[in-house]
């Protein structure tokens, strides 16, 4: 299976039940897929400082998932290869008082990458039809209308001059439980553990269908979802580095011309 079978087509219907967390397009382990990550870092890291060189287009990527699901590994894994320079990563919490006096694409809006620019989300305005609907923080008919203002809100930076990418990372919900216990059970990872994770993940079949909900609604053709099985993290890598990879390659980014000519500079 090719990543590109990942992507949600627009206009189809999404019942993540029936997609394997765990499918690994045949491939058995990390140390097979190695060099082949290593080949897609490198080509990142040679588009990326095309497209920092150009300063025309920016590459939104946006990451969600259940907890542990893998969005910050994803996003350390994938990007280490390039220039922190052209790189911003957001990792979008509960709202402030100050968020939560404007609209829910107010905070958003603020971090959209600019020209030359790859952003990362680490979860995102998807947060407002998700964990919002799942708790009922808002009114169904305020959440329901969320998903028009979003596809509406992403043609627009489609329009201008965003390429919007939006990888849902897909573990199953044992996968989650050893991950959390990890995190229980390591003195190391105790920081990345939050009790109120446990309420979230007792809201499982919840989630899974305001997921199914936003990935069925959301995936359009100026901003499609890709649905990654993400209970192998070398697996993860491998798919989101060629999503990203592809985004990119599609993009085109390239060197500006130079505004001098060079065979006339001399440099003593
Ligand atoms: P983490 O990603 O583990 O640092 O946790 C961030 C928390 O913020 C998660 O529990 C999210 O569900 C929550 N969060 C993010 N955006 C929103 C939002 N718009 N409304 C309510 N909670 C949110
Ligand atoms: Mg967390």
């Amino acid at each position: 299976m090719k990543h590109t079978d990942f992507k949600v087509r627009p206009g189809s219907k999404v019942s993540l039940k029936d997609i394997d967390p765990g499918d690994t397009d045949g491939y058995k382990g990390a140390a097979e897929v190695q060099e082949k990550l290593e080949g897609k870092l490198e080509h990142i890291a040679r588009l990326q400082e095309r497209l920092y060189a150009e300063g025309e287009k920016a590459l939104l990527i946006i990451l969600q998932g259940m907890d542990t699901s893998g969005k910050d590994g994803a996003t350390k894994s994938v990007l280490r290869e390039v220039n922190p320079q052209g790189v911003a990563v957001t990792s979008f919490k509960v709202p402030s008082k100050e968020e939560l006096a404007h609209d829910f694409l107010w905070r958003v809006e603020q971090k959209i990458p600019p020209k030359g620019q790859i952003g990362v989300f680490n979860r995102s305005h998807y947060e407002d039809v998700l964990v919002v609907r799942v708790h009922g923080f808002v009114p169904k008919d305020v959440w329901s209308a969320r998903y028009e203002q979003i596809n509406a809100f992403e043609k627009r930076l489609a329009e201008t001059y965003v390429k919007v990418v939006k990888i849902f990372l897909h573990i199953s919900k044992d996968e989650q439980k050893e991950r959390l216990t990890e995190r229980v059970v390591d003195p190391n990872k105790h920081w990345k553990f939050n009790p109120a994770d446990l309420k979230e993940r007792a809201l499982w079949k919840e989630y899974r269908e305001a997921y199914d909900d936003a990935l069925s609604k959301c995936s359009t053709k100026w901003a499609p979802w890709y649905i990654v099985p993400a209970n192998k993290k070398w697996y993860r890598n491998l798919a989101v580095a060629e999503i990203v990879e592809d985004a990119l390659d599609e993009m085109d980014p390239e060197f500006p011309k130079p505004t001098f000519d060079p065979t006339l500079i001399r440099i003593e």
